[in-house]
């Protein structure tokens, strides 16, 4: 895993607690900046690449809410951070700010808090779904990489000491990246982190700076082997190359299939997002990384579709989609029939 080192921190004063106080130290020497809010930095001379590793902004969560999802989780949680050390093109973090930093929210105790309350709230026991048959699922990782928020602070140990002894919530996070220091900690099944995979000659051009699939395949059984329950995230599906799109998945689950313990694909499932990408988004990635456009901007393929957030995005033409759907279906059933998909769009 690449090592997120920072020259500059920027924070707000309700960020200074102990924690942020404690992140300032760790990195010390580093300029440190008041900033009055978290989310509008002054302008920052250095680029989007300069912007993720170089910068870290420490903030106070303010709008404390859990909102429902249904598909990855029940419940999305409050964000422990917003931006990623990682540049996927097609990251939707990405997709709202002009430079997008890490941004690590320190009232920890409080986002816990609010999902505590939350789920107190709701009906016990709950009414098994697709995305737990037992317990409330949290979403902690919408807005960024869990994996490289634990490197940073303490956060995500909290949250998944907080989630273990929870006797109705259980976490989870899709992650890019390989952190060993997560295998440390004890989540006791109450967490499940689902690796994103694609094929690895594409994922080297569009998951920049992201750990490679071969290490995040090979690290499935020792996450499981630590208490994690362990799910795949196949995100997104980018089609390409007429067929070569199909043989390449097709690799891919072989891969799965040769690497996985009989008892890790006893449990796992897996979620399948079609990719979807967004204008303005292609517009800046002809200036930042304009290889990976020749992947993921394909009209021929695609249609427009207008976003809840009012931006112009772009999915696979409907009926395109609905048959690239069933052929990665497919070879799904055909490769790795033991990993049920959970859900497909
Ligand atoms: S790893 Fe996830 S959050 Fe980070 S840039 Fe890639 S898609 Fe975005």
């Amino acid at each position: 895993m690449h090592h997120f080192s920072p020259n500059t921190i920027f924070y707000t004063p309700d960020a200074l607690n102990e924690r942020g106080k404690d992140i300032i130290q760790q990195y010390n020497p580093v300029e440190v900046l008041q900033t009055p809010q978290h989310n509008r930095l002054p302008p920052l001379e250095i680029g989007h690449y300069k912007a993720k590793s170089d910068i870290l902004v420490l903030g106070r969560l303010k709008t404390l809410q859990c909102k429902w999802s249904g598909r990855s989780a029940d419940y999305i949680a409050p964000s422990f951070a917003n931006g990623c050390f990682g540049a996927c093109a097609y990251c939707y973090v990405d997709r709202h700010k002009p430079v997008n930093p890490i941004t690590l929210f320190t009232n920890v105790e409080e986002i816990l808090q609010t999902i505590d309350k939350h789920v107190q709230q709701l009906p016990w026991p709950k009414k098994p779904n697709q995305t737990d048959e037992v317990y409330y699922t949290y979403d902690i990782g919408c807005n960024s990489d869990v994996s490289v928020d634990a490197t940073i602070a303490d956060s995500i140990r909290l949250a998944i000491d907080f989630f273990r002894d929870h006797p109705k919530a259980k976490a989870t996070f899709a992650t890019k990246f390989v952190n060993p220091t997560l295998l440390a900690l004890n989540p006791q099944r109450k967490t499940r982190i689902r690796f994103s995979l694609m094929p690895a000659r594409i994922s080297k051009l569009v998951d920049v700076r992201t750990d490679p699939i071969e290490q995040r395949i090979q690290a499935i059984n020792d996450f499981y082997q630590a208490g994690y329950e362990v799910h795949v995230n196949f995100s997104p599906v980018i089609v390409y190359g007429g067929k070569q799109w199909r043989a390449d998945y097709q690799e891919l689950f072989l891969q799965l299939d040769q690497t996985l313990l009989p008892e890790v694909k006893a449990q796992m499932q897996s979620e399948v997002i079609f990719l979807t990408h967004n204008r303005s988004q292609h517009e800046a990635n002809l200036e930042i990384n304009p290889k990976a456009e020749t992947l993921l901007w394909t009209p021929v393929l695609q249609e427009d579709k207008r976003s809840q957030m009012g931006g112009y995005n772009i999915r696979y033409e409907r009926h395109l989609k609905s048959k690239m759907m069933e052929v990665f279906q497919q070879i799904h059933q055909e490769t790795i029939p033991w990993c049920h998909i959970r859900y497909i769009f």
